[in-house]
């Protein structure tokens, strides 16, 4: 089968034959119909997080597919099902992972990988679904849906009328938006660099839309809530900068939300006497989701209409035009891209 093979930091990506290796405990083939693509790829193919020594190996942490065939005690999913590939832990085993073969070579793969025709995942990195939903929606359910509405309704507990700041309106901040307009946040702000991202947040549900590239943003913010700051900020772009001007922004009482992964040497300095009145910073994981049951509601949601999903799908590209997928993720102008494998 083909996958797509990271053979070194800021190359592109191979895309050639590799061998799927027999099922192991816990582990369940699965034909891949879509994958997303997010920073996180981004972030291994460029090195933001340093030495990778896993290279060569496979990536891509969100996707949806078909269950091919099961490893020995796998009872959550059977051929045939219908699942969504996550990155974060659900119910079942915790497998080892795969050891593809690329000729006489071994290639690593992480519990999860989706940028291949083929995947061999562990038993609690999928969830299945019986609902009638496209796998490109449905791949969406494996990181950018699940961690931005996790941080409003776990990191966040965002209630009614209360007020929340997002930077960086990507794959995950758009749904952090959708999340805050979903329990009738207000303000909703959304802050970004790109005037058609900015857009596209309004039809998600921001209330009001900021230019990074022209406004001056802490003071718009400060102004915003008559000096008292935001109940909830987000940032999604893990820059330093960013990350600094949004904790400014945060109320006494309320909460920043760290999602963005900072480059390994950069750091911040905060001013902490607003921690002593309750002030919390938090590092969200994935939005703190529980797999088992937030895709089930999630997936009701968006079958009741309340959550939007195809809308987020800006480009779809094929296996082997991978490299041009990462290449526009890499430009930021780009809502969220998926890759079809069928294609
Ligand atoms: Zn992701």
């Amino acid at each position: 089968m083909k996958a797509a093979i990271l053979t070194g930091q800021n190359k592109p990506l191979e895309v050639d034959e590799v061998t799927i290796p027999p099922l192991e405990a816990g582990q369940v083939l699965v034909k891949v119909e879509y994958s997303g693509i997010c920073g996180k790829q981004l972030e291994e193919i460029n090195g933001k997080r340093g030495d990778d020594h896993y290279i060569p190996h496979l990536l891509g942490h969100e996707g949806s597919g078909t269950v091919s065939e099961v490893g020995p005690g796998v009872r959550k999913v059977k051929a045939g099902d219908h699942v969504v590939l996550h990155w974060i832990k659900g119910s079942g085993i915790d497998s080892a992972p795969p050891r593809f073969q690329r000729g006489n070579s071994t290639i690593s793969a992480g519990w999860v990988t989706t940028f291949s025709e083929y995947t061999v995942v562990s038993e609690n990195r999928v969830t299945p679904f019986t609902a009638e939903i496209e796998f490109a929606a449905a791949a969406l359910m494996g990181c950018a849906v699940t961690t931005g509405l996790g941080i409003v309704f776990n990191n966040a507990a965002l209630m009614p009328g209360q007020s929340m700041a997002v930077f960086g309106v990507g794959g995950v901040g758009i749904n952090v938006i959708q999340g805050a307009a979903l329990v009738n946040a207000y303000p909703i702000v959304a802050i970004d660099l790109f005037e058609h991202k900015l857009e596209q947040a309004k039809s998600f549900g921001a209330t009001h839309t900021l230019n990074a590239s022209y406004s001056d943003v802490a003071k718009v913010l400060s102004e915003m809530t008559g000096g008292k700051g935001f109940d909830a900020v987000v940032d999604v772009t893990g820059n330093s900068a960013v990350r600094q001007i949004a904790y400014n922004a945060t109320s006494n009482t309320g909460i920043t939300i760290f999602a963005g992964v900072p480059h390994h040497e950069e750091t911040i300095t905060v001013d902490s006497f607003p921690l002593h009145f309750g002030r919390r910073v938090v590092g969200s994981h994935g939005g703190e989701t529980k797999p088992d049951v937030d895709i089930p509601k999630y997936i009701q949601l968006y079958q009741l209409g309340k959550l939007k999903l195809d809308e987020q799908i800006t480009h779809r590209f094929s296996l082997a035009e991978i490299n041009d997928a990462v290449a526009l993720m890499q430009k930021g102008d780009v809502g969220r891209c998926v890759i079809s494998m069928s294609d």
